[in-house]
């Protein structure tokens, strides 16, 4: 198949276009490299059957080819990158580049698999997660950007779906980390063992009290997959992520006592809106998507510490 994914040189998109490349299709990453770097695709690059293209996904792009599926991945998502100067941008890519995307596939009629997130559930009410809650977001918080933007691009697929016939697939991601990450992205699991691996103390936003549910990005990528060949009449939304739930000063003990154990941890400001409490109900990825992760949290540490260790380089512990 002739596949697009958007956001190609970020961190999922690279492991995506990776996987697919891997299984014999032909990928066409469309990445403006505003968070993604071409280093993640480096080893893609001369493969005949990977085409880079550099374009905003804000704008339209017409692609002559026959494209027969589009992965949806661009947009900024680590709340660093996303808050401040990036909001309005941020917006721009989940509501334009939706629309561009979904005409494309209208095109093409190539099945369209939207990346959603767990942050459409905002500060939770109802833990753990299940699809049909409806969420509690701040429509007008430092977060919004992201949130209400997904939400309006989930909306879009929907409305799509119904009113043009497209075939969707909408997967919701949970946090997840491993190799490709930026080791600057800002996140907490980039920042932890970054900072461990450069011998200072790790950053605790607030008490570090508030949950995360981690799952490893190759667990992902494989259900994510499954999700856009599942049967048509399965349009999601889907939770995908893992639901072991650790509290971020755990996941701050844990990398410490992989890296250095003489580290500390250290509290800062908690951002604003940031939710007190994560963790997916994969009921509906398990019967439907015969998927669970398999990767827990001691394995995908050592995995992403290694990658970081030759990523981040010299002067490192
Ligand atoms: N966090 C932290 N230290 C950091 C970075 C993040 O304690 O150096 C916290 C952050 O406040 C949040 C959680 O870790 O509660 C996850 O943050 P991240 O930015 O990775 O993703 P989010 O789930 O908030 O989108």
């Amino acid at each position: 198949m002739r596949i697009i994914v958007t956001g190609g040189t970020g961190f999922l998109g690279s492991n995506l276009c990776k996987r697919l490349i891997n299984d014999n299709h032909k990928v066409i990453c469309i990445d403006n490299n505003y968070t993604g770097t071409l280093e993640n695709v480096k080893e893609l690059l001369n493969s005949q059957n990977f085409h880079f293209i550099e374009h905003d996904i804000t704008n339209p792009i017409d692609i002559k080819e026959k494209v027969d599926q589009i992965y949806n991945f661009a947009c900024p998502a680590s709340p660093v990158h996303y808050q401040g100067k990036a909001a309005i941008m941020t917006t721009k890519t989940c509501v334009f580049g939706a629309i561009n995307m979904l005409e494309l596939a209208k095109k093409h009629n190539a099945v369209i698999l939207q990346a959603s997130t767990s942050e459409v559930y905002g500060e939770p009410q109802v833990h753990p997660q299940v699809e049909s809650y409806r969420g509690n977001v701040n429509p007008i918080g430092i977060r919004s950007c992201y949130d209400e933007g997904k939400r309006c691009a989930e909306s879009l697929f929907f409305d799509y779906y119904r009113e043009e016939g497209i075939d969707i697939k909408v997967v919701r991601i949970f946090n997840t980390y491993g190799t490709n990450m930026d080791p600057n992205d800002g996140r907490v699991v980039s920042n932890y063992i970054s900072q461990a691996l450069m011998g200072e103390d790790l950053t605790v936003y607030g008490n570090g009290l508030q949950t995360r549910s981690f799952c490893y990005v190759d667990d992902l990528i494989e259900v994510i997959v499954r999700m856009m060949n599942s049967p048509k009449d399965f349009v999601g939304p889907v939770n995908i992520g893992n639901p072991h739930e650790f509290t971020v000063k755990e996941l701050a003990q844990i990398v410490i006592s992989k890296i250095d154990k003489s580290l500390k941890i250290v509290y800062k400001e908690l951002p604003l809106d940031d939710p007190t409490q994560r963790k997916p109900d994969i009921s509906l990825a398990k019967a439907k998507l015969k998927w669970e992760p398999k990767i827990q949290l001691d394995e995908g540490l050592d995995k992403t510490i290694s990658y970081f260790r030759t990523r981040i380089g010299k002067n490192i512990k």
